[in-house]
């Protein structure tokens, strides 16, 4: 099946600040080149590089309340290895030598957001929300997955365990998205959206000792495969 023009057309970088347009087949070349470098502006949240199959899960750790706000951060590339690569997808090209292993692997970036509700209902505004009842709405924290276009829809399990690694947010099943594609907010606001996983940092504060400037998290990402 052939992708539509718009599912496979290049597309600005998911992360946020950087306006470079990507091709599909070059996602995983970009993140290298230009997000991997360890003297980024990207630290304190270091970008890792990591090859991953179906069912194992990553830990990444987050220190939730250093995130800066309405800023899509990029933690992690997982370069999902997958059963069969040249049905599904585009391979990823002109890598460096020492990531060439990785052409055939579907790179997932795992995204995260700190945000308010207000500034996410800004988004959608001629749906007509009251501000009044935006204004007392506080933080929460995005968390998705993107990927170049695929012919089938990947899934991926997001879960959040605190420091001694207890499960506080259960196993969401989710769909990795391409990355060219909009993000729909109003299903997001509905709930109806596949995409997303969001967290309220009281919430977060509440399971994690509560809170504060150090406080952190384990997002445990795992990738499953195609659907049923
Ligand atoms: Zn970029």
């Amino acid at each position: 099946m052939a992708a539509t023009c718009e599912e496979s057309q290049p597309a600005i970088c998911p992360v946020a600040d950087c306006r470079a347009l990507v091709t599909h087949t070059h996602l995983l070349r970009h993140m290298i080149s230009e997000h991997l470098d360890t003297r980024a502006r990207t630290l304190p949240f270091q970008l890792r590089l990591r090859e991953v199959a179906s069912g194992q899960q990553t830990l990444l750790m987050l220190t939730y309340r250093q995130l800066a706000v309405d800023h899509d951060q990029c933690l992690a590339v997982l370069n999902w290895s997958c059963d069969s690569p040249f049905d599904l997808m585009e391979p990823q090209l002109d890598l460096p030598p020492c990531h060439q292993a990785l052409t055939f692997h579907l790179p997932v970036l795992v995204m995260v957001c700190r945000t308010t509700w207000k500034a996410l209902l800004k988004q959608d505004d001629d749906k007509g929300v009251s501000r009044d009842l935006t204004s007392e709405w506080g933080t929460v924290y995005l968390l998705w997955l993107v990927s170049p276009f695929t012919r089938r829809a990947i899934y991926a399990n997001l879960a959040v365990l605190n420091s001694r690694l207890q499960c506080i947010v259960r196993r969401n099943r989710r769909r990795i998205r391409n990355f060219a594609s909009r993000m729909p907010i109003s299903q997001f606001i509905n709930g109806l959206d596949p995409f997303f996983v969001s967290l309220n940092e009281d919430q977060l504060d509440e399971l994690c000792d509560g809170g504060g400037e150090k406080a952190s998290v384990f997002l445990e990402v795992t990738i499953e495969g195609e659907g049923q």
